[in-house]
């Protein structure tokens, strides 16, 4: 049985009480994670107030301590891909790719330092702006890539100099967990806490008066939570929050490697990913013969225990999960929707759904409207695609987007049109360490990513000293 222990102020804390993890794939228990009390997060978040100063005074121990975060990510690969893919569900090969990028993300922000800007040098005065770092900040992370949104959080605060507190979800605890073991001798105590606890943990975690910003990924409706709770104190706050991708297939593309491209992004991580592509707007001319070439890729997609070799989608993450698609797939079919293939929770004790291709919508279902974060593909036809753009931004969602062309030069000029926060074109999910990644509209507030994501978490401090007094 796994028990990891929570982080706090440098030392191992197991806590008074645990809650059970379960692996996705066969409902089994497979460890347990300690349940933090108001108590142990009072003392979290103190010594993470603590440890600010010396912590803020050091950069060359920021780039340091994310240098070794980075080692320790690879060092260690096997055993933490093997935790995600036992508490979330997702194949072994995806788990391994999430720690990969992890290790990117923190050895990026290692390479970065606080920009200092001269914007007046004369001879009456010397105006600089300064960056000083917010904390501490209350981090808090979903199930769907435990640890690479952990790191992609952690990372651009210490390298500015915050100190964290990091809750990851209730429900894949247990790799963020160990790696805060992992990590504890490469940080000043206090630095980096990480804790372990239910819903109710992240709430007392935003309200507690000593965290001065909240870096929050998850859903909308706890995002707009965050944001009521933040304003009360005027914290800082940065939400990542959920995403309906739309997918704008133009007349000129072909069909196969379109089909190729929007199928392995919409069910990646059995779609649960904010950036899954999510709808597809497809014209008419190739409608069909799209339909049919999504169909014939879910079909063959290999479903198992992402631990098997050779295994593709692997299960939901969670019953909660499997029972929305299976909802919002129902009421699809409910409202006349064809299903191309798929369309049913699959067999076994895990929390399997057939992936899952929709046809014949018309585009006020559901399933379309809504975030599904599963493997269920709604695909639309389209007459025109003055019309697809303004169905794709119909949305009260904005986080990413793509057009798909034989023209990427067609792709670009459409792509500023699209609301979203990124808009790929012939791609979808892209990104290098430096990209910044944001949602418009209810996908979010700020964003993570590249130096903008590092001053995500720091405020803008002006320094005007009169030359007569130097
Ligand atoms: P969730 O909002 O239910 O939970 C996320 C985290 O918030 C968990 O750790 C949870 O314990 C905590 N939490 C719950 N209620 C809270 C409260 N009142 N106060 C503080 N913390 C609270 O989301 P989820 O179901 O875990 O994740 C799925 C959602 O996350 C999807 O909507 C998805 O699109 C979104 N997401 C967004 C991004 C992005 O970068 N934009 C990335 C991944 C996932």
């Amino acid at each position: 049985m796994l028990e990891p222990t929570m982080t706090i102020a440098g030392k191992a804390e197991a806590g008074q009480e645990t809650f059970p993890v379960l692996n996705p794939a066969n409902g089994q228990v497979i460890g347990n994670a300690p349940e933090c009390s108001a108590d142990l997060l009072d003392a979290a978040v103190a010594s993470a107030h603590e440890a600010r100063q010396s912590w803020i005074a050091d950069p060359a121990a920021r780039s340091s301590a994310l240098v070794e975060i980075a080692d320790k990510l690879e060092s260690n690969l096997e055993e933490l891909a093997a935790l995600i893919t036992l508490e979330q569900g997702k194949p072994l090969h995806e788990a391994r790719d999430e720690l990969s990028a992890a290790a990117g993300d923190a050895r990026y922000y290692s390479g970065l330092s606080l920009p200092v800007e001269t914007i007046s040098d004369n001879g009456e005065r010397i105006v600089q702006v300064l960056r000083q770092p917010v904390g501490p900040v209350a981090a808090i992370t979903p199930w769907n890539f435990p640890v690479g949104t952990a790191i992609s959080k952690l990372s651009p605060a210490l390298a500015a100099g915050a100190t964290v507190v990091l809750k990851p979800s209730p429900y894949t605890p247990l790799s963020t967990l160990r790696f805060g073991e992992l990590v504890a001798d490469a940080l000043p105590a206090g630095v980096l806490n990480i804790i372990s606890g239910n819903d109710a943990l992240g709430a007392l975690m935003t309200s507690h008066p000593l965290v001065r910003m909240i870096s929050f990924t998850g859903s909308v409706a706890t995002g707009k939570k965050i944001a009521a709770t933040a304003a009360t104190d005027l914290k800082r706050i940065v939400l990542e929050l959920g995403g309906n991708d739309p997918a704008i297939i133009l007349d000129d593309a072909d069909v196969d490697a379109v089909a190729d491209g929007v199928f392995a992004n919409a069910f990646a991580n059995c779609g649960q990913i904010c950036v899954a592509i999510k709808r597809v707007y497809a014209p008419e001319s190739i409608y069909g013969q799209l339909v049919d070439a999504l169909a014939d890729r879910a079909r063959a997609a290999r479903l198992g225990d992402g631990q098997a070799t050779g295994t593709e989608i692997g299960p939901l993450c969670n019953p909660a999960q499997r029972d929305r698609i299976e909802e919002l797939v129902s009421d699809a079919v409910g409202n006349g929707v064809r299903v191309a293939t798929g369309g049913s929770v699959a067999d076994g004790s895990g929390y399997f759904f057939e992936p899952t291709v929709l046809a014949g919508l018309q585009g006020d279902e559901r399933i379309v409207v809504e975030e599904q974060f599963g493997p269920a593909l709604p695909v639309i036809q389209y007459s025109d695609v003055e019309q697809a753009i303004a169905q794709a931004n119909d949305s009260h969602y904005g986080l990413g987007a793509s057009v798909w062309t034989a023209d990427p030069e067609r792709g670009r000029t459409l792509a500023p049109r699209v609301e979203s926060g990124t808009v790929w074109v012939n791609t979808h999910q892209s990104g290098i360490p430096g990209q910044p990644f944001g949602g418009f509209k209810w996908s979010g507030i700020g964003v993570e990513g590249g130096p903008w994501g590092m001053l995500a978490y720091t405020e803008l401090q002006a320094i005007h000293t009169n030359r007569s007094d130097l």
